[in-house]
């Protein structure tokens, strides 16, 4: 349990050491974690929380997702420092900022254009340069900047991620959460290197739906 007089980079080294009791144990993914200051990313009302393993509100009804969740979606991602990564569901930025450490660029998509602005301005003060923002709808994916090397995607899918499959390298690696309900398979499609891919379950989660087109309020 949290001491309220603990200093944020003492309950980010008791986090880390969660995280990889839970089996996030990629040292490039944990680095990147530490050295993200994840209040950054946290709502006010939120922020003494942010150290906390857990999913946080944040504006337009969605959520920063729970810190393992990330570790283990990154992990999955197996990144190489030359990958461009589409990512799917920008939200507050918290994974895109931990991908960008990880790889040389990130195409980040989101439906709500308030988030995508807070999401953009907090890039900018943590001095991350290789992301790229878009503001639409992810469903469709960035067919100008295709095909990708890693395609991450952090809202839920109801079906299998085709459109998006089809705009990943031979060999590239798709994560997503996929299922209709509160709960989903959280999936890593792997290409074969011949237009196949094999498929792997990876536990359940529980996402905000993906949903289609971009919202028409802020
Ligand atoms: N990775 C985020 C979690 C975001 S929650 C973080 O760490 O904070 C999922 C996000 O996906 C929400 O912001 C939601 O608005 C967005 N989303 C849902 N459907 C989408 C779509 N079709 N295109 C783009 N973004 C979408």
């Amino acid at each position: 349990m949290a001491d309220a007089s603990d200093t944020p980079q003492t309950r980010l080294a008791r986090l880390v050491l969660a995280l990889r009791s839970q089996g996030v144990t990629d040292p490039g993914v944990l680095a990147a974690i530490e050295k993200t200051p994840r209040d950054i990313f946290t709502p006010d009302l939120f922020r003494d929380r942010a150290w906390e393993d857990s999913a946080l509100p944040i504006a337009c009804g969605q959520t920063i997702s729970q810190p393992f969740i990330v570790g283990l979606m990154t992990q999955a991602l197996t990144l190489e420092p030359r990958a461009r990564v589409l990512e799917i569901g920008t939200g507050s930025g918290y994974q895109t900022a931990i991908l960008s450490r990880l790889s040389r660029l990130v195409y980040t998509m989101e439906r709500y254009r308030t988030l995508m602005g807070e999401a953009e301005q907090r890039f900018q003060t943590l001095g991350l340069t290789n992301v790229i923002t878009r503001f639409g709808d992810g469903g469709e994916g960035w067919p100008e900047q295709a095909p990708f090397d890693r395609i991450l995607v952090t809202a839920a899918s109801s079906d299998e991620p085709i459109r998006l499959l089809k705009q990943l390298k031979p060999s590239g690696v798709l994560v997503a959460p996929v299922g209709k309900g509160p709960v989903q398979r959280l999936l890593r499609y792997a290409g074969d290197g011949k237009g196949g891919f094999t498929q792997e379950q990876l536990g359940e989660v529980r996402f905000v739906p993906m949903l289609d087109g971009v919202a028409k309020e802020l």
